[in-house]
């Protein structure tokens, strides 16, 4: 396992992620979240007002090691309905940054973890909470039934 840059202290809630340019991992304070955040060994920055994308190798990881919510869009670029939700769950990316993390999953490219969460229909959404399933629920949603999902 990769080491990790932290700007946490203790057991302040925080987001892991690999940096989306030289894929190392870091952790961000859930405080520090909207400070403009960088790759702790590249200085790229590492963006959390905008869905963060998951592949099958970063998804556990992920999911594993941020204590935040997660709401994940599980959908594909070819679908309709999930192009319809997708600015929804961007404006709840830019608005909810620093209380829940908010990331898609292309399930095409990433077609392992679709599988082994038994997506049958996209968009599916499916809020986790301290690594586990939490709350799922397929179709287009607008954004208050996204915020639904976390409450
Ligand atoms: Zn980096």
């Amino acid at each position: 396992m990769s080491t990790v840059h932290d700007t946490t202290r203790g057991a302040a809630a925080h987001v892991t992620l690999p940096c989306p340019v030289c894929g190392r991992w870091n952790r961000v304070a859930a405080g520090r979240v909207t400070d403009g955040p960088k790759c702790g060994v590249c200085a790229a920055p590492l963006d959390l007002t905008h869905p963060i994308a998951l592949t099958d190798d970063t998804f556990d990881r992920v999911v594993r090691e941020t204590t935040l919510p997660i709401l994940v869009d599980f959908y594909a670029d070819w679908c309709g309905p999930c192009r319809m939700m997708a600015p929804a769950v961007d404006e709840l990316a830019r608005t909810s940054a620093g209380e829940v993390l908010v990331a898609k999953l292309d399930t095409e490219a990433a077609q392992k973890t679709a599988s082994r969460f038994q997506i049958r229909g996209i968009p599916t959404v499916i809020v986790f909470r301290h690594g586990r399933e939490a709350r799922r629920q397929s179709g287009a949603m607008p954004l208050a039934a996204l915020r639904e999902m976390l409450r």
